[in-house]
């Protein structure tokens, strides 16, 4: 099999769950005939939150699944949670293979999939975990690399979170630790599941895109409001193909000479910053770690929270909010401050 994750951006799309032959069949079609469609995706289990919502098909979707594949000549893709479901997707010919996010959580349950999956032909894309923790979402896709599985791809779906505009929350920032950690596989953004809902779709697929990740994992259902599953978030072919269309898709290099020449300058520039940044930083800790001695040696507590909110009040009526924001600048100030805490504190205990 080539490697189905070489071409970019991948877009894979199909309902959340293969729910009835009709509807499997008729939403691949039409994603197939669109001609914008990679991989054709459902899925036959399906872990819910709670008992009672629908569970997914079972092995019969598989059934379905397979015949859209015959039809479309598209690769297939499902969720796989047990070693059955891989027995199961195996036996039905199924192209990828994704472990979700109530899954990749889960070291025992990932191990049990690697141990399933040892061996096999097939594509696995690890969803990051439903928590935000980069360690694990990398020890999970270590799992199934150590299983000997040589195509494999990692989905961004956001992480479990309470009061956030989004059903998932993005946190951009582990997706894109996770990139610099693992830079040879491929990410892939699944707005569906971050957003929960239709509106923010194109955005969140957008900003994947400017942030060069490879491919976008997105939900589409004949009759969206009727699915069984995932029905807020669901599009029709036709509005799925709305959205490719108004993405930009980014160049990941600037191909024209003069713009190399400008982007090593002004590269060359930030490296420079980043020093003196750091060498600064430096020097200010030597300075907060002679200020620990002095309140060791006169008894003083060491947070002195008016010297604090002066530190903060001054740097904010300074500084211009156009280029760096109240909360950034508090933020920036607040790791520097924790720092030096520790370091006092480190010196007042150790006399
Ligand atoms: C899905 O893709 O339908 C799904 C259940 O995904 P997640 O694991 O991201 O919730
Ligand atoms: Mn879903």
């Amino acid at each position: 099999m080539n490697n189905i994750l070489s071409k970019k951006p991948l877009i894979i799309s199909g309902p959340c769950s293969a729910e009835s032959r009709q509807q499997t069949i008729e939403t691949c079609c039409q994603l197939a005939q669109s001609g914008r469609v990679d991989v054709l995706r459902a899925g036959i289990w399906k872990p819910r939150t709670k008992p009672g919502s629908f569970e997914g098909v079972g092995s019969i979707g598989l059934e379905w699944l397979a015949e859209a594949k015959r039809l479309t000549g598209l690769p297939i893709a499902t969720e796989v949670a047990t070693s059955k479901h891989v027995e199961q997707a195996i036996k039905y010919d199924v192209d990828v293979l994704w472990i979700g996010a109530r899954t990749s959580i889960n070291p025992f349950s990932v191990q049990e999939l690697a141990d399933a999956l040892r061996g096999a032909n097939v594509t696995v894309l690890i969803k990051n975990p439903m928590a935000p923790d980069v360690n694990l979402w990398q020890g999970a896709v270590e799992r199934i690399i150590n299983a000997g599985i040589k195509n494999v791809g990692l989905i961004h779906r956001g992480f479990a979170s309470y009061n956030c505009e989004f059903r998932n929350n993005p946190m951009w920032h582990i997706a894109i630790e996770m990139k610099r950690r693992m830079a040879d596989i491929p990410m892939i953004c699944d707005p569906s599941h971050i957003c929960g809902n239709r509106d923010k779709i194109a955005l969140v697929a957008q900003k994947s895109s400017d942030l060069n990740y490879d491919g976008l994992m997105i939900e589409s259902h004949i009759s969206p409001d009727k699915a069984l599953s995932d029905a807020e978030q669901q599009l029709t072919p036709q509005e799925l193909i709305q959205i490719l269309d108004q993405i930009k898709w980014r160049d990941t290099n600037f191909s024209s000479e003069k713009y190399t020449e400008i982007l090593e300058v002004m590269r060359s520039e930030i490296d420079q910053i980043d020093s003196e940044l750091i060498n600064l930083i430096s020097h200010r800790m030597k300075i907060t770690d002679q200020i620990g001695e002095i309140k060791r040696q006169n008894n003083v507590a060491i947070l002195q929270s008016d010297r604090w909110n002066q530190i903060i009040e001054r740097l904010l009526n300074q500084t211009d909010r156009s280029t760096l924001s109240e909360d950034f600048l508090i933020s920036l100030l607040e790791i520097i401050h924790l720092e030096s805490i520790r370091r006092q504190t480190n010196i007042m205990n150790n006399q």
